[in-house]
């Protein structure tokens, strides 16, 4: 455009900018949480047990013990991060939970014994895909953990990165990875990453961990998306087992706050987690991981509900994704992926863009989540991306809030050429 005609431009989104404060909206797209409509597809959960608490193995599930897990649970979740049952270690409802409790444990008491504590080394520090999940980082965050941030590409992390650095550097003692429709990228791992990233463990001291949180393992938004190869069948090639946890939950699946978490890893990891688990608690919620069991039967039963909830979410996205198409394609003013799967849509701004885009649409009544949130710290040093959260809202404010979100992208880049 010349600059006469950017001028025009800029006045026109000056006075839609306008007439969208007049109208006082109250729309959010922050929070990548499943809808009362996908809730609601799980209510039968309650009184499914019908008086019977009787676990397949006779194991009355009202009362204390079983401290990993009901077997038949194990067997369900095992095929979802495609491991075998006694892999499998059953938790509470969060899987961010088990995530921390295994970092806390190699800090404090080592996953190898005391020798291997993490915190006896003055530095600790995690490999993090970027952009990445904020809770993630917040976990290293609070536990004094320094983040090294690596680029994460459309097969996964970086693998050449990846690999120098931790062969470079023995404080690297972990990395975060979601390998299956990434958060927020989308993005799945190729069958190349999964092996390289198995083999982690060969070049890693013998401390090292993969946080392998697989927490959109069964999230497809189409039935052709793409597969995630096996990471537990490529470690036993590799011999690493003991290199990785692995987690997963139902909290997008059943109830967001009352499903059930679990992590699988390497027989020595499970045991030595397992003594130290017995410190906090007699055992899980097993009513819950009963309930479970019999809502959602097998693999077929869980595919099942997971294309009911593919149907609710597929419009959402499909909404956002047209009118980032409609208004933004071939502006160059952002770029964005179109996910097949999991909860979000990353978009990257012109540099230097995000803050102000999340501004303006806070000020006209539009939350988003906040620039930056998707890095170590809090800080995209190229101030672009920001992640769009579309499961939540009405398909309405879906729209709405796209609508706004890219005229909100206009307005900052044809400002910024303009400056
Ligand atoms: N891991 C990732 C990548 C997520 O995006 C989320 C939720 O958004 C979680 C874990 C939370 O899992 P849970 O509810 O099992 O603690």
């Amino acid at each position: 455009m010349s600059g006469e005609q950017l001028q025009a431009e800029l006045q026109a989104l000056e006075s839609r900018y306008t007439e969208l404060a007049a109208r006082q909206l109250k729309l959010d797209l922050t929070r990548g949480k499943p809808s009362a409509a996908q809730v609601a597809l799980s209510d039968a959960l309650d009184g499914i047990l019908g008086g019977n608490y009787r676990a397949a193995d006779g194991t009355d599930v009202r009362n204390y013990g079983g401290l990993d897990g009901l077997p038949e649970a194990k067997q369900l979740f095992a095929g979802m991060l495609e491991m075998p049952a006694d892999a499998i270690l059953i938790g509470g409802n969060s899987s961010l939970t088990l995530m921390y409790a295994v970092i806390d444990f190699a800090l404090s008491f080592g996953l190898r014994g005391p020798e291997s504590a993490w915190g006896n080394s003055d530095e600790v520090k995690f490999l993090c895909p970027v952009p990445g999940y904020d809770r993630h980082f917040a976990i290293c965050e609070h536990l004094g953990i320094e983040m090294v941030p690596v680029p994460m590409l459309a097969t996964g992390p970086d693998m050449d990165a990846v690999e120098k650095l931790v062969a470079a550097d023995p404080a690297i003692k972990g990395m975060w990875c979601v390998p299956r429709f990434s958060n927020p990228t989308g993005c799945v791992y190729s069958r190349a990453t999964v092996e390289r990233l198995a083999q982690l463990g060969n070049i890693a001291g013998d401390d090292f961990v993969l946080m392998y949180d697989n927490a959109y393992a069964v999230h497809t938004l189409y039935p052709d998306a793409e597969p995630l190869a096996s990471l537990y069948a490529a470690c036993e090639r590799h011999g690493t087992l003991d290199s990785v946890f692995q987690f997963g939950s139902t909290s997008k699946i059943t109830f967001a706050g009352a499903g059930v978490a679990f992590m699988g890893s390497s027989p020595a990891n499970l045991a030595a987690f397992k003594q130290h688990l017995g410190f906090q608690s007699i055992g899980p919620d097993k009513v819950n991981q009963l309930r479970h069991v019999r809502f959602l039967g097998d693999a077929e039963g869980l595919a099942a509900l997971m294309g009911k909830h593919a149907e609710l979410l597929r419009p959402r996205f499909e909404a956002v994704l047209e009118i980032l198409e409609a208004e933004l394609a071939g502006t160059g003013m952002g770029e964005w992926l179109s996910p097949r799967g999991g909860y979000f849509i990353s978009f990257n701004t012109r540099p230097g863009l995000a803050k102000t885009v999340v501004k303006l649409a806070a000020d006209v009544g539009v939350a988003l989540t906040p620039a930056g949130a998707t890095f170590p710290y809090g800080n995209d040093p190229e101030d672009s991306n920001i992640r769009l959260a579309p499961s939540f809202p009405s398909l309405e404010d879906v729209q709405a809030t796209a609508e706004v979100f890219a005229l909100c992208v206009k307005l900052a880049s044809v400002r910024q050429r303009l400056a």
